[in-house]
C-alpha cells in the first residue's frame, strides 16, 4: 500500500542545508517535509565542519537559532598562517569586521533538529528507496519507504535536493543540464578530534616540508586537528603517538607548547572539488554539497550550504506564497557565482598550503613567494581576509508577511 501525501516543498536530506531550509521556509509560512536516510543520532554525531562565517552566525541568530551558539560558540578574531618558522596573524576582525566562530556542525545540526521537533515537524529519519520524480514539470513527486516499511508518495510544488555529495538528486537531472565537473587532489586530510584544550587562541594553518597541518578547535576542551596525508591513506595507519609526533613536528614554533590528549575520533577525508552548472532543473533545486564540494581548506562548505538555502528559501517563499517566480528562476545563476568565489579561495589556499604529492620542485618556491607576498602586502592581506571571511550577509528575506526575528 502506498501512502499518498501532499506538501509545498519536499526536502531530501537532513544535513545543515535541508534542516535550515525547512526552518527558513516555516518562517515564511511555507510547509515542508524532510526525509533523511540516516538516524537522528547519526546525523547529530557526524563530525565535519566547525567554522562559521559571520554572515552564517547572523542568519542563525536572526532565525531564532542562536541560543546555544551565543553561549557555546567561540568567536575568534582571525587565523594564523605559519610558514618558514614564523606565525603570521590574519586579523579578520580589523581587516573585515567579520570574525569567525567555532561551533561544530554537530551542534548546528542538533539545534536545527530540535527546532523542527519543537515545531512538530520532525524530519523523517531512516528512510530508504528515496526517489525524486520530475516527470511532471510542475508537480514533482518524492517517494520513499519509512522505517516501518510503508511506501510514501509525496506530491509537492518544489523538491529540494539537499542530499549531499552521495545523494540521489543530482542523478535525477539529465547530465547535459547538470553539467557536473570535478577534480581530485593527490592528497587527503587525516581529521582528528582530541580531548585536549586548544594550544593556540586561533586556528593555525601551517605548511611544513612534511606536509600541511591545521590546528583548530571545537570547545575550550576539544581540539580539531588535521594532517595532510597521501590520497587513499587509511586512518588505521595512524596510531595516536604517530599523530601527535607528526602534529608536534609540523606545528612546532619556538616558545609554543602543544598539549596532547586522548584521540576521540580520526578519519581520512578526501580532497576534491565538484560543481554542477545548473542548480535547478524543472522544480528540483539543488543546495549545499549536492551542488558543489569545495576542498575543506577554506572552511566554506557549511557556510555555502547556509547561503544556498537562505536564497532558496527566499525564492520558494516568493514563488509559492507570493506567486512571483523571478528569484527562483535566477537561483542557480546567483548561487553559482558565490560557489565559484568560495571555490577559488578554497582551491587557492589548498594549493598554497599543501606539499605537492609529486614533490614538484617548482611549486614549493612559488608557494613561499605567494605566502610572503600575502603577509607583507596590506592590499594582498586584505583581499585574502575578505575572501576568507565570506559574504557580509546572506540573502534571506521572507517578505513583510514573514516573521523573521529571533
Ligand atoms: C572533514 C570535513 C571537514 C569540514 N570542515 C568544514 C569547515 O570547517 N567549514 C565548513 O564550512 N565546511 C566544512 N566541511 C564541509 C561541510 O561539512 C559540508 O559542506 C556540509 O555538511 C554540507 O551540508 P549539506 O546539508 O549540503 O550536506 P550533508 O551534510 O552531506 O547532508 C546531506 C544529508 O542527506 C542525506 N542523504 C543522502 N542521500 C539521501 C537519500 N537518498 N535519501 C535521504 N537522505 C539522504 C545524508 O545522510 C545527509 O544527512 C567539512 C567537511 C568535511 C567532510
Amino acid at each position: 500500500v502506498t501512502i499518498r501525501e501532499q506538501t509545498q516543498v519536499a526536502i531530501i536530506g537532513a544535513g545543515p542545508a535541508g534542516l535550515l531550509l525547512a526552518h527558513l521556509l516555516s518562517i515564511g509560512g511555507i510547509e515542508s517535509v524532510v526525509v533523511e536516510a540516516r538516524s537522528r543520532e547519526y546525523c547529530e554525531a557526524r563530525q565535519r565542519a566547525g567554522v562559521l562565517e559571520a554572515a552564517t552566525v547572523r542568519l542563525l541568530h536572526d532565525a531564532g537559532l542562536g541560543g546555544r551558539l551565543a553561549s557555546e560558540g567561540m568567536e575568534c578574531d582571525g587565523i594564523y598562517l605559519q610558514f618558514g618558522g614564523e606565525r603570521h596573524h590574519v586579523d579578520l576582525r580589523s581587516l573585515t569586521a567579520r570574525p569567525i566562530t567555532f561551533y561544530a556542525q554537530t551542534e548546528v545540526v542538533k539545534d536545527l533538529i530540535a527546532a523542527r521537533v519543537a515545531a512538530g515537524q520532525s524530519p523523517r529519519f531512516g528512510v530508504t528507496g528515496t526517489e525524486a520524480d520530475l516527470t511532471d514539470a510542475d508537480r514533482p513527486v518524492l517517494r520513499y519507504t519509512d522505517m516501518a516499511g510503508s511506501r510514501h508518495e509525496v506530491a509537492c510544488e518544489a523538491l529540494a535536493g539537499c542530499d549531499g555529495f552521495h545523494g540521489v538528486c543530482r542523478a535525477a537531472v539529465p547530465p547535459a543540464v547538470l553539467g557536473e565537473t570535478s577534480m581530485q587532489y593527490p592528497y587527503a586530510w587525516l581529521g582528528v578530534l582530541a580531548k585536549v584544550p586548544p594550544s593556540a587562541d586561533q586556528a593555525v594553518y601551517a605548511i611544513h616540508d612534511r606536509g600541511f597541518a591545521l590546528h583548530s578547535m571545537r570547545t575550550p576542551e576539544i581540539s580539531r586537528l588535521y594532517l595532510q596525508v597521501p590520497a587513499g591513506e587509511r586512518a588505521e595507519a595512524w596510531p595516536d603517538d604517530r599523530i601527535w609526533a607528526e602534529l608536534h613536528t609540523r606545528l612546532a614554533m619556538p616558545g609554543q607548547e602543544m598539549g596532547t590528549g586522548p584521540v576521540l575520533e580520526k578519519a581520512v577525508v578526501g580532497m576534491r572539488c565538484m560543481a554542477v552548472s545548473s542548480m535547478r532543473y524543472r522544480r528540483l533545486f539543488l543546495a549545499g554539497d549536492a551542488a558543489h564540494i569545495v576542498p575543506p581548506t577554506g572552511a566554506k562548505g557549511l557556510n555555502l550550504a547556509a547561503g544556498d538555502v537562505a536564497l532558496l528559501a527566499t525564492s520558494l517563499i516568493r514563488m509559492l506564497r507570493d506567486r512571483q517566480p523571478d528569484l527562483a528562476e535566477n537561483y542557480s545563476a546567483l548561487r553559482l557565482l558565490q560557489a565559484w568565489e568560495a571555490m577559488s579561495i578554497a582551491c587557492q589556499m589548498t594549493c598554497m598550503l599543501h606539499v605537492p604529492a609529486d614533490e614538484d620542485r617548482f611549486a614549493v618556491p612559488l608557494q613561499f613567494a605567494q605566502l610572503r607576498h600575502l603577509v607583507s602586502s596590506p592590499v594582498a592581506l586584505r583581499a585574502f581576509a575578505e575572501h576568507y571571511a565570506g559574504p557580509v550577509s546572506l540573502e534571506f528575506d521572507p517578505g513583510p508577511a514573514g516573521a523573521f526575528a529571533a
